[in-house]
């Protein structure tokens, strides 16, 4: 039997993409999840033949188990069903797709049976980093990164490491690039919904605008590379072409370059060492002409600041952060608070909850529904 995947939250964005690049690559699929759109869901499992699908939504896995009932593929409901894909037998490699904290304990279960993890679910690295590096290095499990940013640092650091002085995050700076922090007031969500380079999902999106995305990926950076956050700059870049950079002690610095197209990094996170030929287009540096680079706004996009402060700060900080701004965006989404609101009520949120220096999974969990919570129930 060839190399087979398990994706968790195969119907998103990054989902979608991974299960075209696994066609292209005439890979097998072990596990398929989530949440409520089923239609998609029975139409990838026709498709693709897992063993197994698992829906979180209870009552949208009966009915998926009655529109699959001819095809002997078992439907799982539940959150136990997302660890039973995360853990699947079959599946060599786990792509972590689905979007939030959701994604922390099904990415533990991955690494307890020592599976590939291919992680686009940064939020992961950031409420839980130090537990999940860890567990990957007692178990043995290598952590490929997905995110285009980090998949570029692990490209340009090659056998390096031990020479790396600082990477360079770039960041497109999202659709509000320029705009001062008093325009910022009233954006509606339409426009925040409106990324200039990538279509991804509506979360990520929305962080993209407030520059939170990059605060995550920062931290993210941290634990997958084992850096500090002195030794992290972010970079805006508009035409998102140079994905990141990495300077040796020398002062050399190496890029990695391409068009701005998921399927590169999702696809390299499963060849690696291989690298094989990608249905994604060629860079035409010619017709791009020129690249630009400019230093972040952290006066209009204060929740880049709240991200590094609370890499810093460390412990449970970057796991409140991450909830209160999970929290945060789902009631922007739901046009109940403005757009500067995000920060204000994660900037509240860091300040009102206990600090924990060094937190067991537990703490963390307990701290990431109090968060949820206290942004949830501010007037
Ligand atoms: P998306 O919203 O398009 O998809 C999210 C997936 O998670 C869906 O399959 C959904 O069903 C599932 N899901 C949502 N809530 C769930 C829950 N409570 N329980 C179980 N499953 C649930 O998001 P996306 O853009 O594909 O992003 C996924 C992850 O990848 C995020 O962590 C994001 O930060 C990261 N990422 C995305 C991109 C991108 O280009 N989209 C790039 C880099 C990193
Ligand atoms: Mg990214």
């Amino acid at each position: 039997m060839g190399h087979k995947i398990s994706i968790l939250g195969s119907t998103g964005s990054i989902g979608t993409q991974s299960l075209d690049v696994i066609e292209a690559l005439g890979m097998g699929v072990a596990a398929i999840t989530g949440n409520k759109n089923i239609a998609l869901l029975e139409k990838q499992a026709r498709k693709f033949r897992p063993e197994m699908v698992a829906v979180c939504d209870e009552a949208s896995a009966k009915q998926l188990e009655i529109a699959l009932g001819d095809t002997g593929i078992r439907v799982l409901g539940g959150a136990y069903g997302l660890l039973e894909a995360a853990a699947h037998r079959d599946a060599e490699t786990i792509i972590t797709a689905v979007v939030g904290t959701v994604g922390l304990r099904p990415t533990l279960a991955a690494i307890k049976e020592g599976k590939r993890i291919a992680l686009a679910n940064k939020e992961t690295l950031v409420c839980a980093g130090e537990i999940v590096m860890e567990a990957s290095r007692r178990h043995n499990a290598e952590i490929l990164p997905v995110d285009s940013e980090h998949s570029a640092i692990f490209q340009c650091l090659g056998s390096e490491r031990d020479k790396l002085k600082r990477i360079w995050l770039t960041a497109s700076g999202g659709p509000f690039r320029g705009r001062r922090r008093g325009e910022l007031e009233g954006i509606k969500k339409e426009d925040a919904l409106k990324h200039p380079n990538w279509s991804m999902g509506s979360k990520i999106t929305i962080d993209s605008a407030t520059l939170m995305n990059k605060g995550l990926e920062f931290i993210e950076a941290m634990h997958l590379f084992g850096v500090t956050p002195r030794q992290i700059e972010v970079l805006v870049h508009p035409q998102s072409i140079i994905h990141s950079m990495v300077q040796f002690r020398d002062n050399s610095i190496i890029a990695q370059l391409g068009v701005p197209d998921m399927k590169i990094p999702i696809q390299l996170a499963l060849t690696w060492p291989d690298r094989k030929p990608s249905p994604a287009p060629e860079l035409d540096l010619a017709q791009i002409g020129s690249m630009t680079f400019e230093r972040p706004d952290l006066e209009a996009f204060p929740c880049l600041s709240l991200a590094m402060d609370a890499a810093k700060r460390g412990g449970s900080a970057p796991a409140v952060m991450n909830a209160a701004n999970e929290a945060a965006v789902e009631l922007f989404l739901k046009d109940k608070i403005g757009f500067m609101d995000i920060y204000a009520r994660v900037s509240a949120a860091l300040e009102h909850l206990e600090h924990v220096s060094s937190p067991s999974l537990e703490e963390i969990l307990e701290l990431d529904s109090q968060a949820r919570a206290y942004v949830s129930n501010i007037n």
